[in-house]
């Protein structure tokens, strides 16, 4: 006796598969679409996350084409892979591009590139939101001048605040700065991608995460969670840190996120006196390493004592002091960002600017 083959036989035998990014099965997750059955001939659509890595796209694609053969009368599968219509985090659902900006470790000035990074870009007349991941040192809320708390009440969407004409949520805005707070793994995946669903970002055409140093648990679970349109490493220019960074772009590689550059910080000594540059980390080692691995070199931003103030004082550069230097290459990093952006995600709506 031949048993009909159905939707729900086929249903049924991928259940038994499990999702590597979301560890759930792949029907529960609604992966599994667009299935058609021809005779002895089915055909099926995988809708995976885009940040999967390679050779766990190809293991999923054989083990389900393995059950779906195993069913009795099937003598043909053909499964299609698709990444395009993954189903977007609720909070990030209307945001067009998100962007990790990473240092290999502390102290090198992610959060001081990513506030300004934020802000260049709001002035060339985009939509920006800044999520501070960084729970090991949160920065932003000192950095954007903002002493407001969020808005608790609803217990279901945390609305976020506002500095400078760009949303920003933070870590340090829900726990006291003085209080230590002992971040174990789970937790810091659990408060990231809080950070992502339950904040009504509404919609950006970009949200900038400054993220913890290193490449550990945060990293991976930002790149898991939500698809990423692309990564910028930031260094100073001596080689310890250069090899941090190396490690973090073997990682993002290793997740399918666009590096879209290296960037050198505290580049040029310039002397507020005299205006005198001495280079006193070395000068250019991004931008070799950037070509060693065959990456974009973003650009340099100088060691200036207004880029320090500033930001400590809640009054970043590239508002406070428009016409400066520091603020100018902000303003060269922030559109060679987007163009790496309309380049490395051409599908995403045009963000263009004229
Ligand atoms: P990270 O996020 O990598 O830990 P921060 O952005 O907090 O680093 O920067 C560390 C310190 O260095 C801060 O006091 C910041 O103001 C300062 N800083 C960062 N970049 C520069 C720069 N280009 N010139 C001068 N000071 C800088």
């Amino acid at each position: 006796m031949t048993i009909d083959i159905t939707e729900d036989l086929i249903l049924q035998s991928l259940k038994s598969i499990i999702d590597p990014m979301s560890k759930q099965d792949i029907v529960s997750e609604g992966m599994v679409t667009g299935i058609h059955i021809s005779g002895a001939k089915v055909q099926f659509t995988l809708e995976i996350h885009p940040n999967m890595p390679a050779d766990k796209r190809g293991a999923l694609e054989r083990s389900s084409e393995t059950v779906v053969g195993a069913i009795d009368g099937v003598n043909s599968v053909s499964v299609i892979m698709t990444a395009e219509k993954t189903k977007l985090v609720k909070g990030v659902s209307e945001v067009k591009h998100i962007i990790a900006v990473f240092s290999g470790k502390g102290g090198v000035g992610k959060s001081t590139t990513s506030t300004n990074l934020a802000l260049a870009m709001r002035r060339l007349g985009l939509k920006i939101g800044i999520m501070d991941a960084d729970v090991f040192g949160p920065s932003q809320p000192r950095m954007l001048g903002i002493k407001d708390k969020p808005d608790v009440s609803n217990s279901s969407v945390l609305p976020p605040l506002e500095g400078y004409g760009i949303k920003a949520m933070s870590i340090g805005f829900l726990v006291d700065e003085d209080k230590p707070v002992v971040w174990r793994g789970p937790m810091v995946m659990g408060a990231i991608k809080q950070l992502l669903e339950d904040v009504s970002w509404g919609e950006l055409d970009v949200l900038v995460v400054d993220m913890p140093p290193g490449t550990g648990d945060a990293q991976l679970t930002l790149a898991q969670t939500v698809p990423l349109s692309g990564t910028v490493i930031v260094s100073t220019p001596q080689d310890i840190a250069l090899i941090d960074a190396r490690k973090g772009i073997k990682m993002f590689e290793k997740v399918n996120v666009p590096i879209l550059g290296i960037l050198e910080n505290m580049s040029t000594f310039v002397c507020p006196n005299c205006e005198h540059e001495s280079h006193i980390f070395g000068h250019d080692g991004a931008r070799q390493e950037a070509e060693k691995l065959g990456v974009d070199f973003l650009g340099d931003i100088p060691l200036h004592i207004d880029i320090r103030t500033t930001s400590d004082e809640g009054l970043p550069i590239v508002v406070t002091k428009p016409e400066s230097a520091s603020a100018k290459a902000y303003m060269k990093l922030a559109q060679k960002v987007i163009d790496s952006l309309e380049k490395t995600s051409p599908q995403t709506p045009n963000i263009r600017i004229s």
